[in-house]
């Protein structure tokens, strides 16, 4: 405690009588020590005299009454809280707690950004078959706005495969098969492959055939026609078969319908040219090495409605089993994912650089083979965590990439 030393000194001759086993006698020689006000974080004294010799402490200046508390507890921050600067929508504010008393500022915290609040979409422009559509959506507060598009329409084919909103055919392709698809009533539709390999560059499959509608695409459909670069189903089909365009190396895209609900096992096998992969809502299976060696993708898109996948950092994940099945260029690994598919990353030129999450159990087989550009891979766990994630046979098939855990480089 401080005691502040007054000037004034109270001198006092007082018999001093020390209790039982001390004998010494001495007359009190008092010092005054005035009032110490308490501060906010400071106690305060009462006013009190002090004995020179002992250090007795009175309340009076004839020594008769013995102090036994003169500390006063300091009063504490009187604190009001103010805001320096309001939060936006997009913007964090500030304030602060400040002491009404001492003026001393106690706590400055961020006001996290409220958020817009949008009002709905309004259409700004319809989306038909031609055209992507538009709609446009304004935060109440701020005006911003944000405009989404419409995806576009699908042609509304007549049996002749001319739409009959816009006009426009379906562009013939040479040599494809129709083969009958039974039902309870005779022919329900049409399952579509190809004659034998096809030398055309682009290939559409109708939405009918001899006026039923095409139901699948065949196991093998396309197989090794390595001169198509692009391939567009019109046909409501809900199949893709089984390697259906395995081997197409030039396939650099292929435009998939929204009924597509299962992808055949190897259904893009090694092609290796794919760019883009969009997949609809209805898809609820996707077979085993669907997109082996697919190492040029660049966009990965699940509709936000597919209940069994999604796309996230540019990757194709599967929901329930925290599957990455494939993974595009510069993909960013969830971080909630447990487990890196076989060949997931196979021959993808396009990663430098990936961050694998701490839940990851296990990674697939050959997931890493071939990544020539693959230079560093961040793992968010310790080294000794890091051992005990599970690898599949050749899962770095000699990419020559660092692996840095939180506390060191792991060696395997
Ligand atoms: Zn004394
Ligand atoms: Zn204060
Ligand atoms: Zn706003
Ligand atoms: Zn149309």
């Amino acid at each position: 405690m401080k005691r502040q030393r007054g000037a004034a000194l109270a001198l006092a001759l007082v018999l001093c009588v020390f209790a039982a086993g001390c004998a010494q006698e001495h007359s009190h020689v008092l010092r005054y020590c005035g009032a110490v006000e308490p501060a906010c974080t400071e106690n305060g004294m009462q006013e009190h005299w002090e004995c020179e010799i002992c250090g007795a402490l009175f309340y009076d200046e004839e020594g008769n009454l013995p102090a036994t508390e003169i500390g006063i507890p300091a009063l504490g921050h009187n604190l009001v809280s103010e805001t320096i600067l309001e939060a936006t929508c997009e913007e964090a504010g500030l304030r602060h707690s400040v002491c009404l008393r001492c003026g001393q500022e106690v706590l400055r915290e961020e006001i996290p950004a409220e958020g817009h609040i949008f009002k709905s979409y309004v259409i700004t422009q319809n989306a038909t078959c031609t055209r992507e559509g538009e709609k446009v959506r304004t935060c109440v507060v701020c005006s911003k706005t944000e405009t989404v598009s419409i995806p576009m329409e699908a042609h509304n084919w007549d049996t002749n495969n001319v739409c009959s909103v816009c006009s426009y055919a379906c562009p013939v392709t040479d040599g494809l098969v129709f083969t009958e698809i039974s039902g309870e009533s005779g022919t329900v539709g049409y399952s579509v492959s190809s004659e034998d390999i096809l030398t055309a560059k682009q290939v559409f499959v109708p939405y009918y055939h001899e006026g039923l509608p095409v139901l699948e695409i065949a196991d093998g459909a396309f197989r090794d026609c390595s001169s198509l670069t692009r391939a567009t189903v019109y046909a409501a089909a809900e199949r893709l078969g089984v390697s259906a365009f395995r081997g197409c190396f030039a396939l650099t895209e292929a435009v998939l319908p929204e009924s597509l609900c299962e992808i055949g096992a190897e259904a893009f096998y090694g092609c290796r040219a794919l760019r883009s992969l969009s997949i609809g809502s209805a898809v609820k299976e996707i077979g085993r090495s669907a997109f082996y060696g697919c190492g040029s993708l660049e966009h990965i898109f699940v509709d936000e409605e597919n209940a069994v996948y999604a796309s996230e950092g540019n990757c194709l994940v599967e929901r329930e089993n925290a599957l990455l099945i494939v993974g595009g260029a510069d993909a960013e690994i969830p971080d909630w994912i447990r487990e890196i598919g076989d060949n997931a990353f196979l021959n993808n030129d396009h990663v430098a650089e990936l961050d694998l999450p701490r839940t990851l159990v296990r990674i697939g087989s050959a997931a890493f083979y071939g990544c020539g550009n693959l230079k560093t891979v961040r793992y968010d766990g310790t080294v000794a965590q890091w051992e005990a994630v599970s690898k599949g046979d050749l899962w770095r098939g000699g990419a020559q990439f660092q692996v840095l855990c939180t506390d060191g480089e792991a060696v395997s």
